[in-house]
């Protein structure tokens, strides 16, 4: 663990994919469930902040408490039947390294899911999607320690509360999510799913496993800035929900608009990097920060360190889409 005395100021450029600019007072980087305790125990007073890849968070300002950066590591097979495995991996683990050892042991469920940078502590928390897959839609339990009391608790996937980018875990901060257990499957039958998918698959009468999460990674690399090289956190906003008579008053403008009906029926999703590239924001770039030329919905980093800059840029981009549209875009991204 990163030792006690030598954990103050720590900065946490390294900990954003954003590669903004801030300092933690205190840091630290336990490696099991006990290190995690003597860590909480030793900074009860402080606020905290988990950080795992830091793919999908950045900093406007220092971080004036604890930020622990979970390392628990490991991946173990729980139980099996002759159609399913149940598999536990900690949270510390890398996502994709977890998905590529799932497909290489032709264990199905998560291979539309590959390259998603980040950890598996994360994945529930956002539930994670890509390609017309869910992380949920394979998480059967998940393990956390409540930061609070210290307490272990198991939460089911149903009290896990997925929804499209949501769960409990999002509003519920004081839960630490040590493991999660995922039930995959050893059949596979490619289900088409996803128009582009399909298409990159369209050369396989019968796509295996891993000819899926190659397909998946080539588009991703096709589309996606590696936030490595150009700084960002993916999609920046969530699609939003919209009503009938919203997609009615629009359709006449724009005959193209995405809709997707939720399940309920009572409401359409529609693309937010459509609306955003509509209101002229498709690969603009304003000082250091702009949207990705491939994909409007990635706001990316030229090298600004200042979090306020990336936050300025989206306010420009909300105000547009809600004076065109009347639409008021949310940000997937967690600004701290
Ligand atoms: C290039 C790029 C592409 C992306 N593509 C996708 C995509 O296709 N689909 C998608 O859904 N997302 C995507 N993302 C977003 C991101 O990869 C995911 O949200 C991922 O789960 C973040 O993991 P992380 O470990 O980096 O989480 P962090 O950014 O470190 O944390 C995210 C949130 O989870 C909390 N958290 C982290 N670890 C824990 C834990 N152990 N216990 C409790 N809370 C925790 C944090 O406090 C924070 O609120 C993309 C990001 C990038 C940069």
């Amino acid at each position: 663990m990163k030792s006690m005395s030598n954990n103050r100021n720590i900065s946490l450029t390294d900990y954003n994919s954003f590669r903004t600019s801030a300092f933690a007072k205190f840091f630290c980087e336990p490696q099991s469930i006990t290190e995690i305790k003597s860590c909480l125990q030793l900074h009860a007073a402080e606020d905290k902040l988990i950080i795992g890849g830091g793919c999908n968070l950045f900093f406007t300002k220092d971080f004036e408490g604890l930020v622990v950066h979970p390392l628990l590591k490991g991946v173990a097979k729980l139980s099996e039947t002759a159609d399913w495995v149940d598999v536990e991996a900690m949270a510390g683990e890398n996502w994709d390294d977890f998905v590529k050892q799932c497909v290489d042991a032709g264990y199905a469920g998560l291979e539309n899911l590959s390259l998603i940078p980040g950890t598996v502590g994360a994945a529930p928390v956002q539930n994670i999607g890509a390609y017309g897959a869910e992380a949920k839609d394979c998480i059967l339990e998940v393990k956390t320690l409540n930061m609070s009391d210290l307490g272990l608790r198991s939460f089911s996937n149903e009290e896990c509360r997925f929804d499209y980018r949501e769960s409990f875990f999002k509003y519920n901060r004081e839960f630490l999510i040590t493991s999660v257990v995922f039930r995959l499957y050893k059949n596979f039958n490619y289900q088409p799913r996803y128009k582009e998918l399909n298409e990159e698959l369209s050369m396989f009468p019968s796509p295996t496993l891993q000819q899926v999460r190659d397909a998946v990674i080539t588009i991703r690399r096709r589309k996606l800035p590696d936030e490595r090289e150009l700084p960002n956190a993916g999609s920046f906003f969530k699609n939003p929900y919209i009503s009938k008579e919203k997609v009615e008053e629009l359709s006449g403008n724009y005959p193209n608009l995405p809709v997707f009906p939720t399940a309920d029926g009572n409401s359409y999703k529609t693309s937010a990097a459509f609306l955003i590239d509509k209101a002229g924001f498709k690969g603009v770039r304003d000082g250091n920060v702009g949207t990705y030329s491939k994909q409007p919905l990635i706001i990316v980093n030229y090298g600004t360190p200042n979090g306020k800059n990336i936050v300025a840029f989206m306010h420009k981009i909300q105000e547009n889409v809600e004076r065109l549209f009347g639409i008021k875009l949310e940000p997937e991204v967690r600004i701290l």
